[in-house]
């Protein structure tokens, strides 16, 4: 999945393993795996442009350095109930659920981000939710418009 300019590496992302896909109008992108994976095993390794601005598919290594992979880990799905981790030291994705062939890749975006390039209202539907995803150093931000209008439909459904 990643350019031949990139060194060698049998633990990259294959295009027979995974696939890049347009989810539906509202999630954007994600990432489909096509192999099943145990709990506990290494899912990938993933590479890409270090760079110091965060942008919508950017994943923090550290505060001020971030890895913009537009093949691959940049479009993984967020979940509150995510079956991957992210090791960005290492750059490396582990399974910590067991991932069954036609699932979606998914990360939990505060696992790897200080601050979000956009909050926004999840629909996981995990049981463990969180309802309006930030970065794990961030408030909530009370004047986006996205975040008045999903604030209402909290108290609707009370
Ligand atoms: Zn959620």
């Amino acid at each position: 999945m990643y350019p031949d300019t990139y060194e060698y590496n049998p633990f990259y992302p294959k295009s027979e393993d995974f696939k890049v896909i347009r989810k539906d109008e509202n999630s954007g992108f994600g990432v489909i795996s096509y192999r099943a994976f145990k709990k506990g095993q290494l899912v990938a390794i993933m590479n890409g442009e270090r760079i110091t601005d965060i942008r919508q598919h950017s994943l923090q290594i550290e505060p001020g350095l971030h890895l913009y992979d537009t093949h691959f880990a940049g479009y993984f799905l967020h979940s509150c109930a995510p079956n991957v981790h992210l090791d960005m030291q290492n750059m490396r994705i582990t399974a910590v659920r067991d991932i069954e062939p036609g699932d979606y890749i998914l990360m939990d975006y505060a696992q790897t981000e200080d601050v979000l390039y956009k909050q926004f209202p999840c629909s996981c539907g995990a049981a463990n939710c969180r309802g309006w995803i930030t970065g794990r150093k961030q408030a909530i931000d009370e004047s986006d418009p996205l975040y008045q209008q999903f604030a209402l439909t909290q108290v609707a459904a009370i």
